[in-house]
């Protein structure tokens, strides 16, 4: 199988490489000390999140992979827009590729232009309620953190943006500069990881996660991570790709997310099997192998939980790859302040750090997210197993009739 069609971007990368993310920078700050041999996940996980993006706004995640991947050595290709594919290869291949999909943005500000007295014209990309702005602080980042506060947002009904100004800077800001909420770097409390972005870094983090298990396990497998752009404003990277028909036809695709935590998909209760979103339902029977390889977990280690669920709180990717054919499934975190949302009442109210009254870090647990990261192991080592479709429910229940046919027949009913 040839890795999905890529067009030279080779200069691209340099320029993200070596200008928009300084070495020093790079190596002091984003990368985890003990990387290589047993990674530490939560540093990871930590490292990944802490990285700046925003819609159209993902270099400095993806400077981060490049890096990451030449340091381990994965084959990485991109595609027409910026996709980042992690290529993992081993033993005898799969008869379909397996993709693992998160993507890398997540709802900021966007610089559109700095007045003479410093003031900042910004658009927000992504969904969060404009009644939240109110007194928020906010900070942009160039090669460091510019720390600012929201001054007034309205919608921009031409563009489907929030229009925002902020107080003046006095650092120049160009066009483009890239700005989130006033957060601090992520923290782990009582198993609770706090932090600007989980939506979904977290998802990213996972899929390294999972390579560097791979890589030290020597597990055999065709494994492409696919790290996309733009999932805030519209699934705008994955829709890229499944229109230039970018990635292989008969790949079977796991999309990572965070996914709004509630009653019955609490965080602490284990990852979570996402059987659909507000609008799809995925694939019946790869939702089933991948609860298969969850349950395989939990046999042997009577501690480990998961959860299975559909998590109607947004549309996710998933949907979207299912809707052009794929055989899809997703594997979720519950999130606390959804899209940074600190509302009274909802999950994660009170338990992270803020940017004002409506505005907070996101929240994940930590031991869902180890479990995502377990579960994927899992499919990959059964995945030479898998066949698309429900036959093996078919065969089961067919089993079933047979031998319980004679005793149905030979009674009649009162
Ligand atoms: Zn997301």
């Amino acid at each position: 199988m040839a890795p999905p069609h890529v067009p030279d971007i080779h200069h691209r990368r340099r320029r993200w490489t070596q200008t928009v993310l300084p070495r020093r920078t790079a190596q002091a700050c984003y990368f985890p000390a003990n990387r290589g041999k047993n990674v530490n996940h939560l540093q990871t996980l930590t490292a990944i999140c802490n990285l700046p993006t925003a819609p159209y706004r993902e270099q400095l995640v993806v400077a981060w992979l490049l890096e990451w991947a030449k340091q381990r050595r994965i084959h990485v290709t991109r595609d027409g827009v910026g996709n980042v594919y992690l290529h993992y290869r081993r033993g005898k291949p799969f008869k379909r590729p397996l993709i693992i999909e998160a993507h890398m943005d997540h709802p900021g500000f966007v610089v559109k232009k700095q007045r003479r007295d410093g003031t900042i014209e910004a658009a927000f990309r992504g969904g969060v309620k404009p009644s939240l702005f109110e007194k928020a602080r906010a900070k942009f980042f160039t090669d460091r953190w510019h720390p600012t506060r929201v001054l007034t947002v309205k919608p921009n009904k031409k563009s489907r943006f929030l229009d925002v100004t902020l107080a003046a800077v006095k650092e120049k800001l160009p066009p483009g500069t890239l700005g989130m909420w006033d957060l601090p770097d992520a923290v782990i409390e009582n198993g609770l990881f706090k932090s600007r972005v989980c939506d979904d870094l977290g998802g990213v983090a996972a899929i390294v996660c999972l390579f560097e298990e791979l890589l030290d396990q020597k597990i055999d497998g065709h494994v492409i991570g696919l790290c996309s752009r733009a999932e805030e404003v519209g699934f705008g990277g994955v829709l890229a790709a499944c229109e230039n028909k970018w990635l292989p036809k008969n790949a079977v695709i796991i999309g990572l997310e965070t996914s709004k935590a509630s009653d019955f998909a609490k965080q602490g209760n284990g990852a979570i099997i996402r059987v659909g979103d507000r609008t799809g339902l995925f694939s019946l029977g790869l939702t089933h192998f991948v609860t298969q390889a969850a349950a395989s977990i939990a046999d042997d280690d009577k501690h480990f939980k998961y959860q299975r669920a559909l998590m109607s709180g947004g549309t996710c990717n998933t949907t979207a790859v299912t809707a052009y054919g794929f055989d899809a499934t997703c594997l979720c975190v519950a999130l606390g302040n959804y899209h940074n949302q600190h509302v009274k009442g909802d999950p994660g109210y009170g338990d992270a750090p803020k940017a004002g009254p409506g505005i907070a870090s996101e929240t994940i647990h930590t031991g869902d997210f180890l479990g995502m990261v377990g579960i994927l192991v899992a499919v990959v080592q059964r995945f030479k197993t898998y066949t698309p479709g429900v036959d093996f429910l078919r065969e089961r229940f067919h089993k079933l009739h047979r031998d319980e046919q004679v005793a149905l027949f030979k009674t009649t009913p009162l």
